[in-house]
C-alpha cells in the first residue's frame, strides 16, 4: 500500500504508456480513495487519453511531493490479481537495459485488448473462461530416456528439486537427438511441484509439433499459447490463463518472456540461437537474454538447446558460467549426412547458360537428385533469395530495376509479372521494354528461387517440382497443405529458402543442397558465418531422418566457390566446436561480442543530411558524459541499405570492454538524447539498440 494519504485519497505511482518521443519514462502520479496493491492493473486519464497503467512500487520520496488532492484520479481498478513483484522487476530491468520508458515497456507486455476491457466485460470473461474437462486429456506416455538424455534430465531434476545449486544449462543436441523429450520430463517434475514451465521457440508457426507433444503430454487445458500470430481475443485469453495460474505451461515466441506466470518454475528457449528471439522494433529486446536474467532472479532454471549454439552462449558454456549438457547421437541412430563440397570454380562455365546466371547444379549434384529421383527419394534444395531474378538490366542503356524510395533494386516476380521492392514493397507491373530506351530486350540477372525452380523443372523433366518461399505461402494454410504435400510424397524436389530448413520433420528426404549460401558468408554483418553455420547445420538435419531406403547415407550438398573455407571445412566434419572456436578467436581479436559490449544508435531522417547530423551531435555529447570511461564512440555511418521508403538511415555505434560501464553511460545519453531531437527536425525516428545483431 503505498504510504502518503490525505482525505482525498492515496497518492499511487502508475507505469503508463507515455510515448517515447515525450522523454518521459518514469511512473506518473495518480490517486485512488483508498490506495491498491502495486501491480493492480488500472485505468487512468493521459493527455485526452484514457489508458491502461500498472500500480508500480513506492518509493522513499512517495511521502513528497504534490498531495493527491492535487493528482488526477485512477478511473477503475481491473478486477485481476496483482502483476507480481517478481513480473514488475523483470519488466523494469528490461526497461532499463534496453533505454526504454517504464510504462511503455509494461504496456508492450500486456496484450493489447485488456486496455480496453470495461471492469464488468472483464468479469463477465473471467466468469466464461474454460469449460473443464473439454480439452484433450494427457495421452503421451514418456519414452525410456537414452543415456545422454537422463544425464540431462538428471542434472535439470536436481536444480529443481534444489540438490544442485541452480545455474543456466545449454542443452546441445543435434536435430533428433532427444532434446525436446528432455524438456517434457524437465517440465514435468516441476509441474508435479506445482510451478509453471515457460517454453520459448523462435516461431510458434512452423514448430506444431511442439505445441502438439506438450499438450499430448501433459492435457491440452493445462497449455496456453502466447505469439502475435493469434487474434487479439485468443493473446487475451491464454494471457490470462497464464496469470491467472490456469495453464501450467505456456509456449511462446519472443513476446512470452514477458507473461506473467505466478507460479513459474523452469524456462525453456528452445533453438536459442535463432535471431528472432531479438526483437528487430520498439525495445529490440532478447527474450533469450531476458529469459536468462528472469530465471537467474527468480533462481529456476532455465535450459537453452540449440545444434548450433550462440557464440554467446557457446563461450558461457565454455568458461563455466552455464553447464553444458550433451546429446551427441541421434535417437534413431541414423547417421550423420555425409556433407559433399562442390567447387565452383572448377566448373567449366557452360555456354548458353540463361542470361549470365552461374550453372543452376553442378553435374555431380544433378546426378545425385537423379538417383533420388530414381529410388522415390526427395531432396531439398536450398536458396536464399525469393522472387525469379534479384534485378533488371538492359543491355544498351545500363538502365537497371532501382527502386525509386530505396537504395536496393527491385526484384523480378515472374508469377504476377511483377518488379517488387523487398524492402518498402514498391511494385509495379514489369515493363515490357527498357523505361529508358526502350529496348525490348531486358535481361533478368541472378536467380531467385522462382526461377530456380523454373530451371530445374527444364533439367529434371520428369520430378514433380514444389516452392517453398514467403510468396507461396502467403495466404492463411498454404503453408500447411504444402507441407502437407511433401510429407504425403507428392512431391520429389522442394526448392526455397531457409524456411525449409526449419523444424519440420521431412521422413522421405535423403539430400540436401545449398546452392550458393557464400552469399551469406560474405555479408558485411559479423555474425554471418554463425547464422550460415547454424543454417546449413539445420538444413542437414532435414536430411536421412529415416534413413535411406536404398541403405545409403543421406547426403548434404554444398557447392561454393570458397570450399576452403575453414566453415565449410568444419561443416564437412560436423564439427561445430572447431567452428565455434575458430569465430570466438575471431570474435577477441576484432573486438566484438562476446568480448566487448556495443549499443548502435539508429536515426532516419526525410533528408540525405539529417540523420547524420543528428548522430554526429549525439556522438558529441556522449562523449563529453562518458570523460574517463572505457568507451569508443565510432563515427556515424550510413545503414547498409542507405535509403528506404524515403528516409535515410544512418546509424553509430558505441563500444565498451564493460556492460555495465555501457549501461551507465546510456542511461545518461538518453536524456540527451531526448534533448537534442527537437533541433533536428528531418529526424523522423531514432531508437538505441542494446546488443544489436548486426552492425
Ligand atoms: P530434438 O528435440 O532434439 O529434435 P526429439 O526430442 O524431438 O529431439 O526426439 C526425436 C524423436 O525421437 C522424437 O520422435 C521423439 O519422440 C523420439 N524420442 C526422443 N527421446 C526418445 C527416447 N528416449 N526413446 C524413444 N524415442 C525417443
Ligand atoms: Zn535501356
Ligand atoms: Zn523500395
Amino acid at each position: 500500500m503505498n504510504e502518503c494519504s490525505d482525505s482525498a485519497g492515496v497518492r499511487l505511482r502508475v507505469a503508463v504508456p507515455t510515448p517515447q518521443h515525450s522523454g518521459l519514462g518514469s511512473p506518473l502520479d495518480y490517486r485512488h480513495p483508498e490506495g491498491v496493491p502495486p501491480g493492480s492493473l488500472v485505468r487512468v486519464p493521459l493527455g485526452r487519453r484514457e489508458v491502461l497503467g500498472v500500480v508500480w512500487d513506492p518509493t522513499d520520496d512517495d511521502t513528497e511531493g504534490v498531495p493527491p488532492a492535487a493528482l488526477k484520479p485512477v478511473q477503475a481498478a481491473l478486477n485481476l490479481p496483482p502483476l507480481s513483484e517478481e513480473w514488475r522487476r523483470l519488466v523494469a530491468f528490461t526497461a532499463a537495459y534496453y533505454q526504454r520508458g517504464l510504462g511503455e515497456m509494461a504496456a508492450s507486455a500486456l496484450p493489447a485488448p485488456l486496455a480496453n476491457l470495461t471492469p464488468e466485460q472483464l468479469a463477465r470473461r473471467l466468469k466464461k473462461l474454460r469449460p473443464v474437462g473439454a480439452a484433450e486429456p494427457a495421452s503421451g506416455l514418456a519414452p525410456t530416456l537414452q543415456a545422454d538424455q537422463a544425464v540431462a534430465v538428471d542434472a535439470l531434476k536436481q536444480q529443481l528439486v534444489g540438490v544442485a545449486p541452480v545455474k543456466p544449462s545449454l542443452l546441445w543436441g543435434l536435430t533428433g537427438s532427444g532434446k525436446t523429450e528432455v524438456y517434457l520430463q524437465a517440465a514435468a517434475t516441476a509441474l508435479a511441484q506445482g510451478r509453471q514451465v515457460l517454453v520459448l521457440v523462435p516461431e510458434i508457426n512452423l514448430t506444431p509439433q511442439l505445441v502438439a507433444r506438450f499438450a499430448a503430454r501433459f492435457g491440452a487445458e493445462r497449455v496456453a499459447c502466447l505469439h502475435s500470430g493469434l487474434t487479439p481475443a485468443q493473446r487475451l485469453r491464454d494471457w490470462l490463463r497464464a496469470h491467472l495460474g490456469q495453464a501450467d505451461v505456456v509456449l511462446g515466441t519472443r513476446l512470452a518472456v514477458l507473461a506473467s506466470l505466478p507460479r513459474l518454475g523452469l524456462v525453456v528457449v528452445d533453438e536459442e540461437h535463432d535471431p528472432s528471439f531479438k526483437a528487430q522494433d520498439g525495445a529490440r529486446q532478447s527474450a533469450r537474454d531476458l529469459a536468462v536474467w528472469r530465471a537467474a532472479r527468480l533462481g529456476v532454471p532455465v535450459v537453452l538447446g540449440s545444434a548450433t549454439p550462440s557464440l554467446e552462449t557457446w563461450h558461457n558454456a565454455q568458461s563455466g558460467r552455464y553447464q553444458r549438457l550433451d546429446l551427441r547421437s541421434r535417437i534413431d541412430a541414423a547417421p550423420l549426412p555425409d556433407v559433399r563440397l562442390v567447387d565452383m570454380k572448377r566448373l567449366p562455365a557452360r555456354a548458353g547458360e540463361l542470361n549470365r546466371a552461374s550453372p543452376v547444379l553442378a553435374p555431380t549434384l544433378q546426378h545425385a537428385i537423379e538417383a533420388r529421383l530414381a529410388r522415390g527419394e526427395q531432396s531439398l534444395l536450398l536458396l536464399n533469395r525469393r522472387g525469379y531474378a534479384p534485378v533488371l538490366h538492359c543491355g544498351q542503356c545500363s538502365w537497371r530495376s532501382g527502386c525509386p524510395h530505396c537504395s536496393a533494386w527491385r526484384v523480378f516476380h515472374k508469377g504476377d509479372r511483377s518488379l517488387r521492392c523487398h524492402h518498402c514493397g514498391f511494385s509495379e507491373r514489369v515493363p515490357v521494354a527498357c523505361p529508358d530506351c526502350g529496348n525490348p530486350d531486358i535481361d533478368a540477372i541472378g536467380r531467385g528461387t522462382e526461377r530456380l525452380e523454373e530451371q530445374l523443372q527444364a533439367l529434371l523433366p520428369q520430378a514433380r517440382i514444389a516452392r517453398l518461399d514467403a510468396d507461396t505461402t502467403q495466404r492463411a494454410g498454404s503453408l500447411e497443405a504444402q507441407l502437407a504435400a511433401v510429407h504425403a510424397g507428392e512431391v520429389d524436389v522442394l526448392v526455397g529458402t531457409q524456411m525449409i530448413a526449419k523444424g519440420h520433420d521431412f521422413r522421405r528426404v535423403t539430400l540436401v543442397a545449398a546452392l550458393s549460401p557464400d552469399n551469406l558468408l560474405y555479408s558485411s554483418d559479423f555474425r554471418a558465418p554463425e547464422r550460415l553455420f547454424a543454417l546449413l547445420i539445420q538444413a542437414a538435419g532435414r536430411a536421412g531422418r529415416a534413413g535411406s531406403a536404398s541403405g545409403h547415407p543421406a547426403e548434404m550438398w554444398v557447392q561454393s566457390h570458397q570450399v576452403e573455407h575453414p566453415l565449410y571445412q568444419a561443416l564437412k566434419r560436423h564439427d561445430y566446436p572447431a567452428f565455434a572456436q575458430a569465430q570466438l578467436d575471431e570474435r577477441r581479436s576484432a573486438g566484438l561480442p562476446p568480448f566487448m559490449h556495443l549499443a548502435l544508435l539508429r536515426a532516419d531522417s526525410r533528408d540525405e543530411t539529417g540523420a547524420q547530423a543528428f548522430l554526429m551531435a549525439a556522438a558529441a555529447a556522449g562523449r563529453a558524459l562518458s570523460g574517463e570511461s572505457d568507451l569508443f564512440w565510432y563515427p556515424a555511418v550510413p545503414h547498409p541499405v542507405a535509403k528506404v521508403a524515403n528516409q535515410w538511415r544512418w546509424q553509430m555505434l558505441v563500444e565498451a570492454s564493460h556492460r555495465g560501464v555501457l549501461q551507465r553511460v546510456l542511461a545518461q545519453w538518453l536524456p540527451a538524447l531526448h534533448a537534442l531531437r527537437p533541433q533536428h527536425r528531418s529526424v523522423t525516428r531514432w531508437a538505441i539498440d542494446v546488443d544489436p545483431q548486426a552492425i
